[in-house]
């Protein structure tokens, strides 16, 4: 075949391949025309899972008559003039060829009055083929209707799900869409059923809350930020409304909702520890930034973004989430199941907690609780007091006492739990989990500032390893550098340890295993290009190695050190593997349980 030009229709068609997939993209670029148009009001209509109808109608300012037939062409646009404006757009759209791809796949009809005017003017257009403009009547604003989706590019209907599956989109779309548009009013009707009615409001956090659901209200932090030339404002959600799927997760980047890995991975790393894995935190987020410094112009849907400094965004980003976590209380409460005594509201379970803890609740019956709470042969270890029941040979136990204050009393139960009081009722701690989160975070902490030291070895010690984790060993080196191993591969299946952390050492746990098990975890992720979220991981192994484990027997000193530390590790509610550290049962729910309320 020779070279030739192709009919501007079928280069729309071929444009609307990418800018339209389905029905919901065009709303988005219907509804995101209305919001550049100044609207504030849009109401959107969908038939047919979009096949049959969609429509859009804004009070913005409309189009000009004259202006009609270009609003439909190719590359035609009111929004930039020149690449500096493209370079900081500011609107939502700018690429002048939604309209034109959406009419070459459709009948299409775009209704307009521009405010002020007398009259309002309609032009229709069928499969890219445009008429004339004419007279009509209509309100002030512009009503899009979008008939016959797709009737003419039969492969991409065939792509299109079912009606409900194709309106669950679009009305995902439309509440996503309106987060960022508070002082806009949205509606959405589908078929014959209207299920989004947001009527315009001035608070931001209102809107967010209304379309994530006002029973979350209590579950959502305020996130407030601003460095690294971003300010973040948003809603995080408590570790108890964590989902699973990542549904109530948006990110808005200068009020464009955007799909950003980067960003989702810093959000996984702020949650990191207070959700279990699957589970998915319920984030909105807004980041303002310099237009220049992000490029839009990447993806034809404009779901992506480039950000000029991508290291910057993520860790304000993960900041921002890390500093709002921070501040808030998460230790879940314990519910004690069983009948209340009295009166008590029989219905007053409060807002579901995180991790079950209800669940377990229910099954720490009063009966089990006072059977857990089995009395030492020593009365009840009184730390800062003389040697009761203690396996310590520390003598720094009256030092330690300032830090927890004379009056903490602690219980050990079975070597696992330790009970403690404190303002709100009493805290059960699981003495692995806390211990465990503690090293993790000093692990953590103490990595940024550079390689953990190095205990060498004077003969190195040889391991055996399979084929695959000799090849783990390759991607892993830096990682292992900075943890504080020295080990090389010195034959097909042989390891060689020079050297290994001193952290390990002095936690009595043998570095051969340590390494074999490291190495097998590298092997099945395969080759990554960003070892941080492993090392994260790896920390965790090293943590769960180091830490006390469930039946050792802890000496005051140590006990000490950990209770005294709870209070200063950022996020101690929960272990690095998202289980929670403590639980606390509250004074009011005891007397709730004791009939005092
Ligand atoms: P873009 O939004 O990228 O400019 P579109 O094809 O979506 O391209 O729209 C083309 C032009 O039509 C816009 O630049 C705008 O001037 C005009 N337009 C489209 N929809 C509306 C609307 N709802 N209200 C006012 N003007 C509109
Ligand atoms: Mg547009």
């Amino acid at each position: 075949m020779s070279i030739k030009r192709l009919p501007p229709e079928l280069v729309n068609q071929i444009a609307a391949g990418e800018v339209v997939e389905r029905p919901a993209n065009v709303v988005k670029e219907l509804v995101e025309n209305a919001l550049d148009a100044g609207a504030r009001r849009i109401d959107v209509t969908s038939e047919g899972g979009g096949r049959d109808l969609i429509s859009v109608r804004d009070d913005g300012r409309g189009i000009p008559p004259e202006q009609l037939p270009l609003a439909l062409a190719a590359h035609a646009t009111s929004k930039i003039a020149s690449l500096e404006d493209l370079e900081s757009v500011g609107t939502m759209g700018f690429r002048g060829e939604a309209l034109a791809s959406i009419a070459s796949v459709s009948r299409l009809s775009l209704r307009s009055r521009v405010r002020g005017a007398e009259e309002a003017w309609v032009i229709r257009s069928e499969d890219g083929g445009v008429g004339e403009p004419e007279p009509t009547s209509g309100p002030e604003g512009t009503l899009l209707e979008i008939r016959s989706l797709f009737h003419n590019t039969p492969a991409r209907r065939k792509f299109l799900k079912t009606d409900a599956t194709e309106h669950a989109r679009i009305s995902e779309l439309i509440q996503t869409i309106a987060m960022a548009h508070p002082a806009c009013g949205f509606s959405l009707r589908l078929g014959t059923r209207t299920v989004v009615e947001l009527p315009a409001v001035d608070d931001p956090r209102r809107r967010v809350v209304e379309v994530l659901g006002r029973e979350l209200t209590d579950e959502l932090l305020t996130v407030d930020f601003e460095g690294g030339g971003v300010t973040i404002w948003g809603l995080a959600g408590t570790p108890s409304i964590a989902g699973p799927t990542s549904k109530r997760q948006r990110i808005f980047v200068n009020g464009r909702p955007i799909q950003d890995r980067a960003i989702q991975h810093a959000l996984r790393e702020a949650y990191r520890g207070l959700v279990e894995p699957g589970r998915h935190p319920t984030v909105v987020l807004f980041l303002e930034i310099d237009p220049r410094l992000v490029d839009v112009n990447v993806h034809p849907a404009k779901t992506e973004i480039r950000f000029r400094d991508g290291g910057a965004i993520h860790q304000a980003v993960r900041r921002s989430l890390k500093a709002t976590l921070a501040e808030h209380d998460l230790v879940p409460s314990l519910e004690l199941g069983g009948g209340d005594r009295g009166s008590g509201s029989p219905g007053g379970r409060g807002p579901v907690r995180p991790f079950s803890a209800t669940a377990h609740g229910s099954t720490a019956s009063y009966e089990s609780i006072r059977e857990g709470l089995e009395m030492p042969a020593h009365p009840a270890p009184f730390l800062g007091t003389s040697a009761a029941s203690t396996t310590s040979d520390h003598e720094s136990k009256t030092e330690l006492m300032p830090r927890i204050g004379a009056d903490v009393r602690i219980l050990r139960v079975h070597a696992k739990y330790l009970f403690i009081e404190d303002e709100q009722g009493v805290l059960v701690i699981d003495q692995h989990a806390l211990h465990e989160r503690m090293m993790f975070e000093q692990l953590k902490a103490r990595i940024d500032s550079g390689p953990l030291e190095v205990q060498q070895f004077l003969v190195p010690d040889m391991i055996e390893v399979d084929a695959a984790s000799i090849e783990a060993m390759e991607t892993l080196a830096p990682m292992l550098d900075r943890i504080g191993f020295d080990a090389g591969v010195i034959g097909p299946r042989t390891v060689a340890i020079r050297g290994v952390p001193s952290f390990l050492l002095s936690r009595n746990v043998e570095p051969g295993p340590f390494l074999r098990d490291v190495l097998a975890f590298g092997a099945e992720q395969g080759s990554v290009d960003d070892v941080e979220p492993l090392l994260s991981e790896v920390l965790d192994m090293m943590a769960c190695k180091a830490a006390v484990k469930a039946g050792d027997r802890l000496n005051d000193h140590e006990l000490a050190e950990l209770i005294a530390r709870r209070e200063e590790i950022e996020r101690i509610s929960n272990c690095p593997h998202g289980r929670p550290t403590s639980l606390r049962i509250s004074i009011a729910e005891l007397d709730r349980k004791f009939g005092r309320s």
